[in-house]
């Protein structure tokens, strides 16, 4: 556990740092200065588990799922962040941040989101602890996402528009990074994954690190043995499967798999498959691997879950990945959706789009009778609705 920690300078091995234009380094500093002595309090520990357990509903279950053992014929669990308040594991990482940002004495909060639910979690917690919250999001997500625009609105955060270049993640990106610049002392940007510059990876590893400890503890009440064979979860920036890892590496057993999203093809021009096809770099403000052309031009990426459609990972993956800790694969859009649909009927739970790339693996895998699989269940299949009915 300790090997997983960056250096001071918020390195992995060759991967992270802290790339940013010097207007930041005030922000970043502070940061950087202060959230390892803020996590550690033990007051703050309290409240934010006080509030993962009353409010965000944890420890979620840990399901062993008779059905998908049949199916493979192996052990196979679920860990269930789905049933987490808003839908997926995304809210450990809001409230751990807004909790922060109250300790840094933030008024106000912004964040950047794509798909909104980074938007919706990050809303949610400022609702409830009372800070002023900002939302920037790309003009076309905001036309694509309607659903998640009114739940932040709802909840009483600010949607502004980003209405620079493509008008998605990116562009809503560079504006939240410009509000910052602007506002350096009363505003707190919180950052969605293991993404973006030092502390940030390192930080919010911390913060979803409680779902490895909980599978651990909960595994070795069902087993006797809190040590599964295999831990799998997809992987965007990478906050969901580094949180069902964090507990596990370098344990001399269990193998982490994270699932890359293969979209239609890793050669078809139209994929979010960074390990499969990146070339290390620098995105976001820290080094890691990502889809770029030869002249170093971040490549769009292409996903049919939202939440998977990011060009980059965080630079722990890279760090896992190039040491041999952790193996990551892909898989296509079409191999999610069909393991979406074949959960939902095998065992009634409609998972998100997202998190059935990580299920869409277990039909690759030679698995033994006796293998433990922990498959982390990210997040529940309510928004993929509208994507969901098209190929039923
Ligand atoms: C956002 C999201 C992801 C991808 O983000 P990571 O940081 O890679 O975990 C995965 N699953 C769900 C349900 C999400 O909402």
């Amino acid at each position: 556990m300790k090997k997983l920690k960056p250096d001071k300078q918020g390195y992995y091995g060759e991967f992270g740092g802290a790339f940013v234009p010097e207007m930041l380094y005030p922000n970043l500093y502070e940061l950087q200065e202060q959230y390892e002595s803020i996590l550690q309090n033990s007051s703050f520990q309290e409240e934010f588990k006080s509030l993962l357990r009353d409010y965000a509903g944890r420890p979620t279950p840990l399901f062993f799922s008779k059905n998908l053992s049949k199916h493979f014929n192996a052990q196979i669990y679920l860990k269930r962040e789905d049933l987490n308040h808003t839908g997926a594991h995304k809210i450990n990482n809001a409230i751990g941040q807004v909790l922060l940002a109250k300790r840094l004495n933030k008024k106000r909060i912004i964040a950047e989101t794509g798909a909104g639910q980074h938007g919706v979690a990050t809303a949610t917690a400022c609702a409830l602890l009372n800070l002023d919250c900002t939302i920037f999001m790309g003009e076309v997500d905001i036309d694509r996402q309607k659903p998640n625009v009114e739940r932040m609105r709802i909840l009483g955060a600010k949607v502004v528009a980003a209405t620079s270049g493509s008008k998605t993640l990116k562009d809503a990106t560079n504006e939240a990074i410009r509000e910052w610049i602007n506002n350096p002392v009363d505003t707190h940007y919180v950052i969605g994954s293991v993404v973006g510059p030092h502390p940030y990876p390192d930080m919010v590893a911390q913060f979803q690190s409680v779902i490895s400890q909980e599978i651990k503890q909960q595994l070795k009440e069902k087993t006797g043995n809190g040590h599964p064979d295999y831990i799998i979860a997809c992987m965007g920036g990478g906050s969901n499967a580094i949180g069902a890892f964090y507990h596990f590496i370098d344990n001399g057993k269990t193998k982490l798999i994270a699932v890359e999203a293969g979209g239609e093809g890793v050669y078809s021009g139209k994929t979010a498959a960074t390990i499969a096809l990146g070339k290390k770099g620098i995105i976001h403000g820290s080094k890691t691997y990502l889809i770029q052309t030869e002249d170093g031009q971040i490549v769009e990426p292409h996903s049919i879950s939202a939440g998977l459609d990011y060009p980059g990972i965080g630079p722990v993956h890279s760090y896992l990945h190039d040491t041999g800790k952790a193996q990551v694969v892909n898989v296509t859009d079409q191999e999610a959706l069909d393991a979406a649909f074949h959960l939902s009927k095998l065992d009634g739970i409609i998972p998100a789009l997202e998190s059935a790339h990580a299920l869409a693996y277990l039909h690759k895998m030679n698995l033994k009778e006796r293998d433990v699989i922990v498959i982390n269940l990210s997040g529940r299949g309510d928004k993929d609705m509208l994507t969901y009915q098209k190929f039923v």
